[in-house]
């Protein structure tokens, strides 16, 4: 069984369908890329799947229990988590802090000042943050405050703060856009490192390059319909592709 099984969705915004009958199986430990042009429904997708909207038809279902219905903070103690869209940092914390809050707030629900009463339990929980910020690339950078991280390392930090979460699943929109080469490159090699503990992804991406090196499966979005999906070695060699997205 699927960890993500979405059937038959459908989502309309007036009479444009941005979705139509779209089957989506994410498989639990795989990267799973979508990709399509400009308003094939990437991000309605990924919004179907968070809970920012609900699709007019259709079923959504993770870890067996359907999502429909939830709000997105019930999607997200699901164990799902979105990076990059919510960056929600403390600019004067430091990195190691901002990572040492999320986790107290996640698995409180609210964070507990009585909880800086406990200071063993303070102190794993710090150990769990430079853990997360080691995994990013961030061991060097934990005690400069958030504020003063260059670009692409604030975002290497929020992938530690939904990382603090441990997610069973991340959905990751456009992770390298704007980035520099190098940048890229750092970014492609976190996510793979990710991966190797077996965390499912989700990765709508425009960079080909990107795709093809972190994607254990590829679905193909093109006007709100799924017009390939399987291993990337099939996706690249599907004329229905080529047609209508890698440009014939
Ligand atoms: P992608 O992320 O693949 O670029 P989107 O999912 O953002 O595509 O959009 C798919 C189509 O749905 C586009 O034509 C877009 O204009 C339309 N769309 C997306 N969100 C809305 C909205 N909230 N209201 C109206 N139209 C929307
Ligand atoms: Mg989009």
């Amino acid at each position: 069984m699927a960890l993500l099984d979405l059937q038959g969705v459908s989502k309309s915004f007036g009479g444009l369908a941005a979705l139509s009958n779209v089957d989506l199986q994410v498989e639990e430990g795989q990267a799973h890329a979508i990709i399509g042009p400009n308003g094939a429904g990437k991000s309605t997708l990924i919004n179907a799947i968070t809970g920012r909207l609900t699709p007019d038809m259709g079923s959504v279902t993770f870890a067996g229990q359907s999502l429909l219905g939830l709000k997105p903070h019930q999607i997200v103690q699901q164990g799902i988590a979105r990076v990059f869209q919510t960056p929600e940092i403390f600019h004067d914390m430091t990195c190691l802090e901002n990572v040492t809050i999320a986790a107290l707030a996640h698995r409180d629900g609210a964070f507990k000042p009585n909880f800086l009463q406990h200071p063993r339990r303070m102190r794993q929980q710090r150990d769990a943050a430079a853990e997360r910020l080691a995994e990013v690339g961030l061991a060097d950078q934990r005690e400069m405050p958030a504020g003063h991280l260059a670009r692409g390392d604030k975002r290497r930090l929020e992938l530690a703060i939904c990382l603090a979460n441990n997610p069973r699943m991340l959905l990751l929109d456009e992770p390298t856009a704007g980035m520099a080469q190098h940048e890229t490159q750092n970014t492609i090699q976190v996510l793979k490192r990710i991966g190797e503990k077996g965390m499912t992804k989700i990765v709508i991406e425009h960079d080909m390059g990107v795709v093809f090196s972190l994607a254990d499966k590829i679905t193909v979005l093109h006007q709100g319909t799924v017009i390939a999906s399987g291993a990337p070695e099939q996706v690249r060699e599907d004329p229905a592709v080529h047609e209508a997205y890698l440009g014939g």
